[in-house]
């Protein structure tokens, strides 16, 4: 089952909610923006800043790693008259109760004291009412906000609605898109997205092109860029160093130009067809008939950035955020998009952690690869040798992880893959934190891992939510075991 339901969508209802809220901000004297960490939280509260710093309007912003109790009354005590909660605070709506408060979000929606209301997937306008005004989701007006619009997207739906200038921001939502992987289920942009991409083509800060999917178009040396291949994954090269190589040798391809390593965007057009015609066959012939038609897609350029640089991919620019944000340093990729007054200094330094996260992601998926993966009916799971369940992985980087692990190939993906990390909260006090990651042939199925991790985790004292293909929960050490045979039962029940 899905929860996009053409007939429910209300595009001029979603507009209206966009105006009231640019319209309410406009009438605030002090504005502060609560973002998320990863990129598309981070490129959310740079459109939200950048739009309400233009107005001249009193702004400030903070980032959050995830809303639990403890941020939920902190957001409710904060003295400016405008608090704007940009992609969070939908799961937790009906807790938050600032006078000020505006959300723009794309999480699915809590359903708030009217879960009689809340048909599977669908929320209705009772919920809507429930979940307090100024609150702006594509999931209230009928649209998927896992792939339809981003938590960036709904952002700059209220910068635009705020002044039709701010389209000049509209290339950021792209990449907080593309960050959430909304381009991925379809290999293009979707709903809500496309009004945004036309945006960012009209004033030409965009370009999308039909082009190869793989990570690191503009700069991975060729060799990695199809060593690293995952979705789909290439029989014979997918993490076969000396067979890259020995591919594009044979291709007749120089990794060299210049001096330099040669990236996918070097190569000359006749270049680029002969490897796509050969990887093809390659993918049709292994019988991966699904993979030859995901291997090209739609890909997006930020052409006012440096051309060669992973500023100038939205793909590439997501990850770069997300090495900030995952590892305490959004601020930094705040500074990058906005281009603030310290731009030169904090991309140095964003680039620097570009190089730690992808080292780190490369160790951590060594080491998870090593793990027992224990399957139960409807899930599987990761832990250690030992029975423990938290692996040596950082929290914000989990899902990361799971998610490559599920997309690898190297293990099945007939059943959502869950994986644990220590979580220490604000008071120090050591959580679990559980990241689930599905596919979209499963939530075909039914799949609907948000409301699963809610439901698990509310049913062993911890918080959880997210989307139906990805979710994450926080519960209290110890009660792993219990949470695991609760979400194994849900899974069940919703793939029937
Ligand atoms: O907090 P947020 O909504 O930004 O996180 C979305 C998460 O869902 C991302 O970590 C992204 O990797 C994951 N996702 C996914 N596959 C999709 C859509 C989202 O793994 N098709
Ligand atoms: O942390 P992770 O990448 O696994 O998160 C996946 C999705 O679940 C994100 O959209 C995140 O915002 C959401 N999430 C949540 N509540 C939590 C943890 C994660 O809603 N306690
Ligand atoms: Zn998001």
């Amino acid at each position: 089952m899905q929860s996009t339901n053409e007939d429910l969508r209300d595009l001029a209802g979603f507009d209206h909610q966009a105006k009231e809220i640019a319209d309410f901000l406009l009438s605030c004297k002090k504005i502060t923006v609560v973002g998320h960490i990863d990129a598309d939280g981070i490129t959310a509260t740079s459109i939200a800043y950048k739009a309400l710093q233009e107005q001249r309007l009193n702004v400030n912003f903070n980032f959050i790693k995830k809303i639990d109790e403890n941020e939920i009354k902190r957001i409710n005590k904060l003295d400016s008259d405008g608090v704007l909660l940009v992609d969070l605070g939908s799961g937790y709506a009906s807790k938050l109760d600032h006078p000020g408060l505006c959300i723009a979000d794309h999480h699915e929606v809590d359903p708030g004291g009217h879960p009689s209301s809340k048909r599977k997937g669908q929320v209705s306008l009772l919920d809507f009412e429930s979940a307090k005004g100024r609150h702006l989701n594509p999931h209230l007006f009928g649209f998927d906000g896992s792939k339809e619009l981003s938590g960036a997207g709904a952002a700059y739906s209220i910068a635009k609605a705020m002044d039709g200038r701010n389209r000049t921001l509209a290339h950021l939502a792209i990449v907080g898109a593309v960050g959430d992987f909304q381009d991925s289920s379809e290999c293009r942009l979707m709903g809500l997205n496309r009004r945004i991409l036309d945006d960012a083509e009209t004033i030409g800060s965009v370009r999308a092109s039909h082009d190869v999917r793989y990570f690191g178009r503009e700069s991975r040396p060729l060799v990695n860029f199809l060593k690293y291949s995952s979705d789909p994954r290439l029989p014979r090269l997918t993490n076969e160093e000396e067979m890259c190589y020995e591919f594009l040798r044979e291709q007749g391809i120089p990794l060299k130009e210049d001096g330099r390593w040669r990236c996918w965007v070097d190569l000359r057009p006749d270049e680029k067809e002969r490897i796509v015609t050969i990887l093809t066959q390659i993918l049709v012939g292994s019988g991966t008939a699904d993979g030859a038609s995901r291997l090209m897609g739609e890909v997006y350029s930020l052409i006012r950035e440096e051309p060669r640089t992973v500023m100038h991919d939205a793909k590439e620019f997501a990850t770069l955020l997300n090495s900030c944000g995952r590892y305490e340093k959004a601020p930094t990729g705040l500074e990058v998009c906005i281009k603030g007054p310290h731009l030169k200094r904090e991309r140095e330094n964003a680039l620097r952690n570009l190089q730690n996260h992808r080292d780190n992601l490369k160790g951590a998926i060594e080491m998870v690869r090593g793990k027992e993966r224990i399957v139960l009916g409807s899930v599987q799971y990761l832990r250690n040798g030992d029975g423990t369940f938290c692996l040596p992985v950082e929290d914000t980087v989990i899902g990361i992880v799971a998610g490559m692990l599920l997309g690898s190939g190297d293990i099945p993906c007939d059943r959502p893959l869950l994986a644990f990390a220590v979580s220490v909260d604000d008071n120090n006090i050591e959580m679990t934190k559980a990241s689930a990651r599905g596919t979209k042939e499963l939530v075909e199925r039914g799949l609907d891992l948000s409301s699963a991790m809610r439901r698990a985790s509310e049913s062993v004292g911890g918080t959880g939510g997210g989307h139906n293909i990805a979710a994450g929960a926080t519960i209290p050490p110890g009660k792993e075991a219990d949470f695991l045979a609760e979400i194994d039962r849900i899974v069940s029940a919703q793939m029937g």
